[in-house]
């Protein structure tokens, strides 16, 4: 006779098979050199063949985003903007036009310290040549820096620049826009748990059954697997800026990619800024704030904004949390 507790344990296990299928499983890929930068994605599926064409459909989709958003193509629609929009109103894609409103929105909410305009004297440098303008290159192109530069027509849905010299560059804000574009495509295939990463900027989906993903954030001052402190993240999107991402030192100095739109100067107020919100097109266009206005104006802006929280790595090197993640902080530091 068979004894009752084996039984019981046997339906249980058939119960859990049946919650989980055997072949489910969590499906990466590690791709370099769209966008210029690393994407990661991530995801659980139960069926391997769907998740790889789930990843392909993922990484087209960021492909075709860098040819039409990237300033280092001459054929893309913003070089075409950046080109021709100061000639007259120039009619673009319905994509291109809600992006440029979105871009205007955080250039009101950071004070303007979010500025695709930046561009106008931020093309004149090149980290990868160590090339910068000097002081009279600065002053000539300044001007021209300015959102309000950038008229919109919702109407029409054309795009102007009311002077010369002006340009645009989405860098950022496009590689969170595009990991939202992502995860837009993983949702509509019917996945629930999923990552989607491209260099500093990361959403997420779903948990990982019961448990929260946990995101790292870099020690600015270190190496990229040294992490000043891990997130628990749920359905949530992650953008971290850092002086170590593109540039180089002179006298000194460090010019990196950052740029103050009011100076025209690498922008150096912190080491680093984390935002977490709802998508990664919102935490990518406010990142870069803390760099322009410093910790203090940039926490005001930061806890002013409901749906966002924000770590800053200060020049000295400490750590300051927006108010809803402080207790974390405190817990961590037991
Ligand atoms: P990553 O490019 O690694 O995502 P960030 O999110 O920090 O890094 O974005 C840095 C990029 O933002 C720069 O390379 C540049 O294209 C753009 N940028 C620089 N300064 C500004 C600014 N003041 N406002 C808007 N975009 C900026
Ligand atoms: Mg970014």
């Amino acid at each position: 006779m068979t004894p009752k507790m084996p039984m019981s344990v046997l339906s249980l296990l058939i119960l859990a098979a049946a919650a989980r299928p055997a072949q489910a499983e969590w499906v990466n890929r590690i791709a370099d050199g769209i966008m210029g930068t690393r994407i990661t994605v991530e995801l659980w599926s139960e069926d391997r063949d769907k998740a790889e064409q789930a990843i392909d459909a993922v990484l087209d989709e960021l492909r075709r985003l860098d040819e039409s958003m990237s300033t280092y193509k001459p054929t893309s629609e913003v070089s075409l903007v950046n080109a021709r929009a100061a000639d007259g109103p120039l009619h673009i894609s319905k994509e291109l036009f809600d992006l440029l409103v979105t871009a205007k929105e955080y250039s009101v909410l950071t004070d303007g310290a979010f500025d695709i305009t930046y561009a106008s004297v931020g093309y004149l440098y090149d980290f990868r040549k160590r090339i910068r303008p000097d002081e009279a290159q600065i002053t000539k192109a300044l001007p021209a820096v300015n959102f309000r530069h950038v008229l919109l027509d919702p109407k029409n849905q054309t795009v102007q620049f009311s002077q010369k010299g002006v340009r645009i560059d989405l860098g950022g804000i496009a590689k969170g826009y595009a990991v939202d574009c992502g995860i837009n495509v993983l949702k509509s295939r019917g996945f629930t748990r999923a990552y989607v990463g491209a260099g500093g900027d990361s959403r997420i989906i779903g948990d990982r059954f019961g448990k929260p993903w946990m995101v790292g954030i870099r020690d600015p001052r270190k190496g990229e697997g040294e992490v000043i402190t891990r997130i628990p993240l749920v359905d949530a999107a992650i953008s971290t800026s850092g002086d170590y991402e593109r540039f180089f030192d002179e006298g000194g100095v460090r010019y990196h990619h950052i740029i103050d739109p009011h100076t025209g100067h690498s922008a150096s107020k912190v080491r680093s800024a984390t935002v977490i919100g709802p998508n990664a097109t919102r935490t990518d266009g406010l990142s870069k704030t803390a760099f322009v206005l410093g910790p203090e104006k940039a926490m005001e802006i930061y806890n002013r904004i409901d749906d966002i929280d924000a770590i800053i790595v200060k020049l000295d090197g400490t750590v300051i949390y927006s108010k809803g993640i402080e207790p974390a902080k405190r817990s961590a530091a037991k």
